[in-house]
């Protein structure tokens, strides 16, 4: 007796593989019906025998392709129909609703073997097949189709044709199929000359790179900068092109092995280099580190990752060197680029070549940063592999658009219960920024038919993305949340939380309700709204952002705020460098309160103690200071210092014990262990009174301070020793890359409860 049965799968179900998969264990299992791509999902007619049915939904659940992932099945039993055979039927635009669309995956080691056995492929560098290759970054429109995406010139070949219709093959409707007939190709340009042919092309490249020379090279979702990570001169010339002063670059390695060589790595973070993903882990470097000393910058990390593109390991198969760095083609701080013309003209005067390759890059998209804590991943940077993954929350998000934060940006739409998070945009802070951001966020509202009729937005009155959303129009409802608000919000909705918590946010910078600037607040808080219950003294930052571009400033206020006049007495060496007169111009600026915004942000501690011990006195790159200071650590020193905790939090007596462990020559390694420590004490008894208070048990950790992996790790640890529940980030960044998740849960929680609304 036949039986029938009508499935729905959502999920990130399509550019993975998953028709494919499902055509295979339905004639596995003897089973006729069909199985397509709607906008919404994947849906599958199935009908024959009972058990045969049944066999057919354990595998599906239990052995789906690597890249997938099932989140909801629906299933119905219906009556059987005539019906032969099983089928993939074509596209259905069904209606307005998404499924998920891929990010893209890093190439299978299947494919790797096709490029040593398949005449067509013979190292071709854009072979793919369903289960790896690009996906995000081509695609234009949904449903997923080849049409859909930038392969769209380039018809297949009768021999690619034959292998995406057959239902055998691993490239059966695998929508970028290539071979070097049919597909794109690569040119290298150099100053006078234009190289074709993949072979001589790849060591071409290599023999530049292994010569000093810098070639920038068109990946996935933009350019790339590539030279020998062993070679000073090119690593300094790389980074004077990039015009990137001081910004540790990332680094590809030849192989799991090679890293090893360089660096600790743990199971969890070879799991991440390994993972389809494929991002730059931030990993502990060891003691015999031979990267050029301008690679890591002096700090005890190293961004390894492995390579994911075919290029990549046709490259590494002819360097003789261990590592290049691969870091994002752009000129400071804007986004990296994508136009082929463009890059030629910025980089081929500055460097030994440009390899382009003659297919669009639809959807722009860094390399993504992660960075292990507590053995789990946590996303530091959301892009390439990541991006545009959905984070399904708890709430109707329908409509919302969430337009994040000024720094490290990222904007965030809601498309039912899902929020989708835009790729890494980066800090708002030029014309370029600002189109890319407008660009990218066209083409989400185009790709996932999202039309907004709720804008939310951070409460700074000059942000960018505040300005924008105030100019959305009348006819959208603009919901301003408070930043930090925002911070503990975002990690709420990645674990589901929709009741009142005990929020730490700790950062650098955010806009408070009262006018002054924010950035170490407790917060009782829930997604509609919160409290402030304490934060860290206000503190003058002598010079605005000034004062954040120069740590010692910020040295200087809290010296002046103990000490007094008596600040030019005090012996130690920040001063000394700094001299007399810069110093007596900050105190009377503090005095005066010109220009001397108030501030209670963790990163201007952790920046004034980087500069008391001389770490870093002038920050080049963001968060350097504290970068720095968390890199001496030693780990081993379970000492504190004293703090005193009244209305707010106060460090008069911390900073007073470092000047005096200074004074007693202690080594700064255990200074900045003995701060560190402090910090988590202030968490651990500040919560502890909040907890009395409010019969709240749950702790949310969020803000950019929880980067630094000691912090995040012991303060973890001793709250859940404590008994605490405690959440922290793992799906989206704790700095704010995550901003616009939180800012987008809060307002689908305000417009549910009509609270502010
Ligand atoms: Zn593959
Ligand atoms: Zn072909
Ligand atoms: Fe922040």
């Amino acid at each position: 007796m036949n039986k029938a049965c009508h499935i729905t799968v959502s999920g990130l179900v399509q550019g993975v593989g998953f028709r494919p998969f499902v055509y295979r264990i339905a004639n596995k299992h003897n089973l006729s019906g069909w199985v397509r791509n709607t906008n919404e999902s994947v849906e599958i007619f199935i009908q024959g025998q009972q058990n045969s049915i049944e066999n057919f939904l354990t595998e599906m659940r239990s052995d789906p392709p690597a890249a997938s992932h099932i989140e909801k099945v629906l299933l119905s039993y219906t009556e059987p129909v005539e019906l032969q055979g099983f089928m993939i039927t074509r596209s259905e635009n069904t209606s307005d609703k998404i499924t998920e669309v891929s990010p893209d995956i890093a190439v299978c080691n299947d494919c790797l073997e096709d490029m040593h056995l398949q005449p067509n492929r013979i190292n071709y560098p854009f072979i793919n097949c369903t289960n790896c290759g690009p996906r995000f970054t081509i695609i234009n429109d949904l449903p997923y189709d080849r049409q859909n995406t930038t392969m769209k010139p380039f018809p297949m070949c009768d021999s690619c044709r034959r292998e995406y219709e057959d239902v055998n093959d691993r490239r059966f409707h695998a929508q970028p199929v290539a071979c070097s007939d049919c597909g794109p190709h690569y040119t290298l340009i150099t100053k006078n000359h234009r190289t074709e042919g993949i072979d001589l092309i790849v060591s071409t490249v290599a023999g530049l790179i292994m010569n000093d020379g810098i070639i920038a090279v068109k990946g996935l979702g933009g350019y790339f900068l590539a030279c020998d990570a062993t070679n000073d001169d090119a690593v300094t010339r790389l980074r004077f092109l990039k015009n990137r002063e001081g910004k540790p670059l990332a680094v590809m390695f030849h192989d799991i092995d090679t890293i090893r060589q360089y660096a600790e790595v743990s199971d969890a973070e070879e799991h991440s280099l390994l993972s389809w993903k494929r991002p730059v882990v931030l990993l502990q470097a060891n003691h015999k580190n031979l990267l050029a000393p301008g690679i890591c910058v002096g700090l005890n990390t190293i961004g390894a990752m492995l390579p994911y593109q075919p290029f990549h390991h046709l490259l590494f198969n002819e360097l003789k060197i261990p590592a290049i760095v691969l870091t994002s083609g752009n000129i400071s701080d804007e986004p990296i680029l994508i136009d082929d013309q463009n890059a030629i003209d910025t980089f081929l005067p500055k460097t030994d070549g440009v390899l382009v390759y003659n297919r669009e890059i639809e959807n722009r998209a860094d390399d993504s940063v992660v960075r292990i804590i507590n053995n789990t991943e946590r996303v530091l940077r959301r892009s390439r592999g990541f991006a545009p993954a959905p984070v399904t929350l708890n709430l109707d998000t329908g409509g919302i658009l969430a337009t994040g934060a000024e720094l490290v940006n990222t904007f965030c739409i809601g498309k039912g219960k899902q929020a989708i998070l835009s790729q890494y945009i980066g800090d708002i802070q030029n014309v370029e920024t600002i189109s890319f951001y407008e660009e990218a966020l066209a083409k989400f509202q185009k790709l996932f038919r999202m039309t907004p009729s709720v804008v939310a937005a951070d409460l700074h009155p000059d942000y960018f993305t505040s300005r924008f959303a105030e100019n959305q129009g009348r006819s959208l409802k603009l919901i301003k949340v408070q930043h930090h608000h925002a911070h503990i919000a975002s990690c709420m909705a990645e674990h589901g939380l929709d009741e009142p918590v005990l929020g730490v946010a700790l950062d650098g910078t955010g806009f408070g309700t009262d006018g002054n600037t924010w950035g170490a607040e407790f917060l009782y808080c829930d997604l509609a709204d919160f409290t402030r219950e304490t934060h860290f003294d206000y503190i003058p930052l002598p010079g605005g952002d000034r004062g954040i571009e120069e740590p010692w400033r910020m040295a200087v206020a809290y010296l002046f705020k103990i000490f007094g006049k008596d600040i030019t007495h005090l012996e130690i060496p920040f001063l000394e460098k700094i001299g007399q007169e810069k110093v007596d111009v900050i105190v009377k600026m503090i005095r005066s309160g010109i220009n001397c915004p108030l501030v209670s942000s963790s990163g201007r501690l952790f920046d004034a103690v980087s500069a008391i011990l001389d770490l870093c006195l002038y920050s080049t790159f963001s968060a350097e200071a504290p970068m720095r200071l968390e890199s001496i650590i030693e780990p081993d020193c379970s000492e504190s210092y004293p703090f005193t905790l009244g209305e707010t939090v106060n460090f008069d007596l911390t900073i007073t014990n470092i000047m005096e462990d200074l004074r007693k020559n202690i080594d700064p390694g255990i200074i900045s262990a003995k701060f560190h420590n402090t910090i988590i004490s202030v968490i651990i008894e500040v919560i502890h009174r909040m907890k009395i208070r409010h019969s709240c048990n749950k702790v949310v950790l969020s803000g950019g301070t929880f980067q630094n992996k000691y912090l995040l790790e012991r303060t973890e640890m001793e709250l859940l020793k404590k008994g605490f529940m405690v959440y922290s980030h793992h799906l989206v960044p704790t700095n704010d890359g995550g901003i616009s998740l939180g800012q987008l849960a809060v307002a689908a929680k305000r417009k549910q409860s009509g609270l502010h609304f």
